[in-house]
């Protein structure tokens, strides 16, 4: 039973990390707030917020998509992607400890968050406040796990779970039954009946934009049928790994049936927005002062 595969991914992951802090937009500080009133399915996920009695719009799934420019045009919401949630240890190198989280330095993130007011949101709701305008909790924020590691069980979703927030687990399928360094197919399928949403990271980790012939059945086709045999739910969002992605893929992905890609810290692509949605690494050994400012600044 080995890491390889996440020792895979940290390596490559480190270009998109640097990548994303190289990056020298001048960002506004803009604070997500400007939305106060909760649909009626925001409310399930945050009692205390605003609700009122409308109904969000189903995500059109295949349906009517705005213009990219529409969709550029909208305040971003914050979303963070997170690795493994776990102690360093003395073996773990620099690099690896970018997509490490220490446990108490987790604990803190969810609890500021918490206490500053901010709502998870998840990907249907995101997809409808893109392409129909729906509104959002105040202080939205969508948290996302990748890589299917089983401190995302163990150890995020109990924190999760205190605040009442909600997220994204994006599986490679390689991991399946790999314990116990990888979540079981039973504990994938708690969290989604839990209100979380369960999305696909390919088979094994290889970066969409080498695919040929059969890359697309092996790492898109079979690893997605797995996760809705899991969930019992087709499976609408994606994210690429290392966050790498090409024009060429949105139209694979979208045949697929997803409606919706993640990627990183990168620009997105002013053809097909909603197939590059942007993320942020949350790095380990960030202080809460600069997670509350990345939060801010690297979302337009
Ligand atoms: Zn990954």
């Amino acid at each position: 039973m080995t890491k390889n595969f996440v020792g895979l991914c940290f390596g490559v992951l480190c270009f998109a990390l640097t990548a994303c802090g190289s990056s020298t937009d001048s960002k506004k500080a803009n604070t997500p707030d400007t939305t106060t009133k909760a649909a009626a399915n925001v409310a399930q996920a945050t009692p205390t917020g605003g609700a009122d009695t409308s109904t969000t719009p189903a995500p059109a799934l295949g349906g009517k998509v705005p213009p990219p420019s529409v969709i550029l045009g909208k305040k971003e919401v914050p979303i963070l992607c997170y690795h493994q949630i776990r102690d360093w240890k003395p073996t773990d190198s620099r690099t690896a400890k970018d997509y490490i989280m220490p446990i108490a330095d987790f604990k803190a993130q969810m609890k500021m968050l918490h206490d500053s007011g901010y709502h998870t949101v998840l990907p249907d709701q995101l997809y409808a406040y893109l392409t129909t305008g729906a509104p959002l909790p105040s202080r939205p924020v969508m948290l996302t796990f990748d890589d299917n590691d089983e401190d995302h069980y163990t150890v995020a979703w109990p924190e999760l779970k205190k605040y009442n927030f909600k997220a994204v687990f994006f599986v490679m399928t390689v991991t399946l039954g790999r314990l116990p360094h990888y979540m079981s197919k039973d504990q994938i399928k708690e969290l989604y009946t839990a209100g979380n949403v369960i999305g696909s990271h390919t088979w094994d980790h290889h970066s969409v934009k080498k695919y040929q012939g059969k890359d697309w059945e092996i790492q898109i086709d079979k690893p997605t049928k797995q996760l809705e045999a899991i969930t019992g739910t087709p499976i609408r969002y994606f994210a690429y790994p290392f966050g790498l992605w090409n024009r060429q893929a949105f139209p694979e992905l979208r045949k697929r049936g997803f409606i919706a890609a993640f990627g990183l810290a990168d620009h997105r692509d002013d053809t097909d927005p909603l197939m590059c949605i942007r993320r942020i690494i949350v790095a380990g050994g960030w202080s809460l002062k600069t997670f509350n400012t990345a939060i801010n600044r690297d979302f337009k």
